[in-house]
């Protein structure tokens, strides 16, 4: 007998039942809202060649720009194809892969206008394995895939003029260490190149040049030029122009971008000008000197009183040839400048004094302008190791222009030390210089803006040639300007240790005399017990002590005969003199010592020595002949 359920469990079934239905209208429910509230379309459709829609959203109905699913439903699905022959490769992908992630395919709209989507699907199988649908979700990415394909383009275009740049394009990070080069650099790839610093691609008497304006971009996150020697590609020497310029990340500046051009052509052309313009002018100048005491002659009035009309004809005459004396003086100075035929003969120079002593120059220029001339230092004297009338030269420049471009405010020179240089800086408040213009004003014959009254008119030269001459010093100069405000022109001149002066005067020495084929005498007188002096009396006392004796020494040899660099405890002095000849300096040496100690103070007891070698007797090279002296003057007797 058949087994009959109960009515109850029958009853219990049925409820079980309408409540899993009512569940699965639910999820369903839910389904279908989360897919027609997306804004990517969501389809289903059938496998095959004439593969259709079964199933597709909202979304999907507008990427494709139908009101109703059913015009979309009839359809198969290669028409939505912008080339239908391509609907059987992306179908044939997804048979064999199982499905297609962010394919990118170009489809058409129902108005035939052709877009871009970007494709997810997943092929769904029954229990046999048989492809039965295709669930996928889609995208209409044309905006983003324009957008792309222009920065695509745009970097192309910019990696292409990168990488055929005739220049050398560099990245490099607050190091100086090379992070990114574009090509080849003296036969190396960029792989060989990067991890090493710009310093390994010059000599080291740039390396000064080079780590300065690194710092200054690091420092200020302005620009800045220098050129130095380097290798070509085919390992040839070169000239190279440096542009380098900030990169940033969120505000700051953590390194630098290098482009290194390839000079050598114009300075070669610039060697063959600047001999012209230096014999053209070295011949101008002495018919000009003549004319000049003529004329200076006849308007004095040696040969007779003037007419008034002569004079009026005479006098702008004069105006003329002193401009064209500045002229010849500004285009000698620039030739020499840029042939490196310019001597610097540096010493211990204080340059608030020097500052106090150009601007007292000015004093009836700025008065008769009505301009405010001022001196902001904190200090009251700074040493540096420069050549005086060339950097007096500088100030008059700086000065000079403010004045010149100024016509009311103020003027204002600043002295500053930092660790190892003194920035000075001329600030005005007058014309300005436009922002285009600044970073060709210190070019040779450049000038900017209107042009001043003929009497004040320039040669466009000053800036070149202060830059020539604070370059000498291994100094920087650069101008921050804003037109019709006012310009701060800032330049730097680095402090030396004795000790680097010292090195580079014997170097000097040594290829002076090497050429001559002369002696290099180097005498050291030392205080030995500097130390206990000063912290008995102070160290001017000290210093001072040391220097008297060199006072004593310069009474009883010929002027001249010896040049001489004061160190803190010692003084050492140069000559070309011979062995035989510095026998006898050191015996008179000898006598002042013994006098000079004894005469000095009763209180005070001084311990000197001295000791010196002979220049290619005792040694070849400036730290062996430095050596040999420091030697001798550790084996002489001290005098007491
Ligand atoms: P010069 O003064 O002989 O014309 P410089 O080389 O000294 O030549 O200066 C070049 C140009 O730079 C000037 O002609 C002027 O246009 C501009 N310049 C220089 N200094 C200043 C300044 N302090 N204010 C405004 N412009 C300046």
């Amino acid at each position: 007998m058949k087994h009959i359920p109960s009515y109850e469990k029958l009853l219990t079934e049925l409820n079980n039942l309408k409540k899993f239905e009512q569940q699965l209208v639910n999820s369903e429910k839910k389904y279908r809202s989360l897919t027609e509230n997306l804004n990517v379309g969501v389809y289903r459709n059938t496998p095959g060649a004439k593969g259709k829609f079964i199933e597709v959203n909202p979304a999907f109905l507008q990427i494709f720009g139908y009101k109703n699913k059913n015009s979309i439903l009839g359809l198969h699905v290669s028409d939505l194809y912008e080339t239908p022959s391509i609907r059987k490769k992306i179908s044939d992908k997804l048979k064999t892969q199982g499905y297609l992630k962010d394919e990118e395919v170009r489809l058409k709209k129902k108005d035939d206008t052709s877009i871009i989507c970007s494709v997810f699907a997943s092929a769904v199988k029954n229990s046999t394995g048989k492809i039965i649908h295709y669930d996928g979700i889609i995208e209409d990415i044309s905006e983003r895939v324009v957008l792309r394909d222009k920065l695509i383009e745009n970097e192309e275009k910019y990696r292409s003029i990168v990488n055929n740049s005739p220049d050398i394009i560099m990245r490099v990070d607050s190091k100086g260490t090379i992070i990114y080069i574009n090509f080849k650099y003296a036969g190396k790839t960029p792989k060989e190149v990067i991890g090493k610093t710009i310093y390994d691609l010059m000599p080291s008497e740039f390396h000064h040049k080079a780590k300065d304006s690194l710092i200054k971009v690091i420092d200020t996150g302005k620009s800045f030029r220098y050129e130095h020697v380097g290798l070509s590609n085919d390992d040839k020497v070169v000239w190279y122009r440096n542009n380098i310029g900030p990169i940033r990340s969120n505000g700051n500046v953590i390194g630098a971008t290098i482009i290194a051009r390839d000079i050598t052509e114009r300075k070669q052309i610039d060697i063959i000008k600047n001999e012209f313009i230096s014999s053209v002018s070295h011949e101008l100048r002495t018919p000009l000197t003549i004319i000049q005491e003529s004329i200076a002659q006849v308007l004095d009035g040696i040969y007779g009183e003037l007419t008034d009309g002569q004079q009026e004809i005479l006098s702008p005459c004069m105006e003329d040839i002193n401009r064209l004396n500045r002229i010849i003086n500004d285009l000698l100075d620039i030739s020499k400048i840029e042939s490196q035929k310019i001597l610097i003969n540096r010493e211990m120079i204080d340059i608030v004094k020097l500052v106090k002593n150009v601007m007292s120059s000015f004093k009836n220029k700025v008065e008769a302008k009505n301009i405010k001339l001022k001196l902001k230092t904190s200090l009251k004297a700074i040493e540096v190791y420069v050549d005086n009338d060339r950097i007096i030269q500088v100030f008059m420049n700086l000065i000079g222009n403010a004045v010149k471009f100024s016509e009311k405010g103020k003027i204002e020179i600043s002295i500053m030390k930092s660790e190892n240089s003194v920035e000075c800086i001329v600030s005005d408040t007058g014309r300005g210089i436009e922002h285009k213009d600044l970073a060709t004003v210190f070019d040779r014959f450049h000038q900017v803006g209107k042009i001043v009254s003929t009497q004040e008119k320039g040669t466009g030269l000053g800036l070149s040639i202060s830059k020539g001459i604070v370059n000498l010093h291994n100094g920087q100069i650069w101008v921050d300007s804003q037109i019709n405000k006012g310009s701060q022109f800032h330049f730097t001149l680095p402090i030396y240790t004795v000790d680097e002066i010292l090195f580079e005067n014997i170097e000097r020495g040594i290829v002076k005399a090497t050429k001559k084929h002369i002696k290099l005498s180097l005498l050291i007188i030392r205080l030995n017990n500097f130390e206990e002096i000063e912290n008995k009396f102070g160290l001017d006392k000290a210093k001072e002590t040391t220097h008297k004796v060199l006072e004593a020494f310069q009474d009883v040899i010929a002027p001249g005969e010896f040049s001489f660099i004061k160190g803190r405890n010692e003084v050492i002095l140069f000559s070309d003199i011979t062995q035989k000849n510095i026998l006898s300096i050191v015996e008179k040496l000898e006598n002042i010592l013994a006098n000079f100690i004894s005469n000095f103070s009763k209180e005070l007891d001084i311990i000197m020595s001295y000791g010196y070698s002979i220049y290619p007797n005792d040694a070849n090279s400036a730290k062996d002949l430095l050596q040999s002296a420091y030697k001798t003057l550790l084996i002489k007797n001290n005098y007491k």
